[in-house]
């Protein structure tokens, strides 16, 4: 039955990360693989009571269908959060999505027809390209530094692709901590992308899940409350600082970016689950967002302390071995010495009973081979030693195999 498929689905593939991840869902690995948030942080009993008295007290309201924009009183708070962070919106400014992967679906599906170009960081979020791909996009990678996407290089590219008579859309950017490297684009940056967007006329896709996730250091502003001609769009998600399995997050966009935002989105899904909406926004207005997060950084910064502490007690003194230490997120990213292909290592660690992301499924422009994400939110902090000391051991036996193999 394939000849029915559309060439569209024809093309969509299964990402083969994903599923060799699967194998590593066995007790007995510690996996830094699936960038999941840690499960200690979901406010459990919490929203089991909101759940319980939403259901039981307004059944008629959150069972109901809502409108496509989203549910005024979660919009009314998510406004008043980011009025308190200086980020100002009206409730038209704002719709509710289920998580910000439709956000991205409903991206592609608004701006860009097959073939348009898409400009993204390389590496960057494996499931914003998942989704530019089966909308047939054009994707332009551009190198990161450590101060987040080389701008000299992204105007270079955009040139080039003027030239070749491309048709450009927009810049996606993941500003803070971003999947998968953990690198932030510095404050200097985030003006210079605005002017490089305005010069050519370009969209700002900016997808910020982590920056609120920040535990130490000074926030940056966001592209969005920098952007005075209301060429960006910003995806702030629940899953990262509530509860992933929510399923809901916000865009941010201003005047005819968010109209045409609610149009497409009314076919794709008719309005996002009003009960989990209802659930987010009583959640914000009994127990606050900010208190919550303050609860929640601390756990996330062990970990990180933990991950780095590690890969300098385990890790070989090795040229061209380094990796990231954020202020924040999920994410430590590592360069293995040239030559070391990190997706064909991946067996071996399993073997050693320890997972991570080979980074090359990041990169569109087929490198980055040498690159892994190690998540360290998902693990328990008395595992990360251990599956550091595994991963190093694995590292350490692959670089000498190399060796040998250059000497043979
Ligand atoms: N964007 C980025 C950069 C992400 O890392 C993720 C999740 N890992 C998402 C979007 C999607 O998140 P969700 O759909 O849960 O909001």
């Amino acid at each position: 039955m394939r000849h029915h498929f559309s060439s569209r689905a024809a093309s969509a593939k299964r990402s083969t990360i994903r599923e060799l991840l699967k194998l590593t869902e066995q007790p007995d690995i510690i996996s830094f693989g699936g960038g999941l948030p840690a499960p200690e942080t979901f406010p459990h009993e919490e929203l089991a009571a909101i759940a319980q008295e939403l259901l039981l007290k307004e059944p008629h309201n959150v069972l109901q269908y809502g409108t496509t924009e989203g549910s005024r009183t979660l919009r009314t708070e998510v406004a008043k959060w980011l009025g308190d962070q200086n980020i100002h919106v009206t409730l038209h400014d704002l719709l509710v999505t289920s998580a910000s992967q439709q956000g991205l679906d409903l991206i592609c599906k608004a701006f860009f027809d097959p073939g348009d170009v898409v400009f993204c960081g390389l590496p960057t979020y494996l499931g914003a390209v998942q989704a530019f791909s089966l909308f047939q996009i054009t994707k332009i990678g551009v190198p990161l530094e450590d101060d987040g996407m080389d701008i000299d290089e992204l105007e270079s590219r955009i040139v080039a692709a003027r030239r070749e008579g491309k048709r450009m859309k927009g810049i996606y950017v993941i500003p803070d901590f971003q999947n998968p490297s953990g690198i932030t684009l510095s404050l200097e940056k985030r003006q210079r992308l605005l002017e490089v967007a305005r010069a050519y006329d370009l969209l700002i896709f900016e997808d910020n899940p982590y920056g609120h996730l920040r535990f130490s250091g000074e926030p940056i502003p966001s592209i969005f409350s920098m952007d005075d001609e209301g060429r960006t769009i910003m995806l702030l998600t629940f899953s990262k600082v509530l509860a992933a399995g929510l399923r809901l997050a916000v865009m941010v966009a201003r005047g005819d970016l968010m109209d045409v935002l609610v149009r497409v989105k009314q076919p794709t899904d008719l309005c996002t689950s009003k009960f989990t909406q209802m659930i987010a926004a009583r959640f914000m207005q009994r127990h606050g967002l900010d208190r919550h997060l303050a609860e929640i950084r601390p756990i996330y910064r062990a970990k990180k302390e933990a991950m780095v502490a590690a890969l300098e007690k385990y890790m070989p003194n090795e040229e061209g071995l380094r990796w990231t230490n954020p202020d924040g997120g999920l994410f430590v990213w590592v360069w293995l010495p040239e030559g070391v292909d990190a997706e064909e290592m991946l067996p071996r660690a399993i073997a050693h009973k320890v997972a991570y992301v080979p980074g090359a499924s990041s990169y569109v422009d087929g490198g980055g081979h040498n690159t892994m994400r190690l998540a360290f939110s998902l693990c328990a902090l008395e595992q990360i030693d251990e599956g550091i000391r595994r991963l190093a051991e694995v590292v350490t036996e692959t670089i000498a195999s190399l060796k040998a193999g250059a000497r043979s």
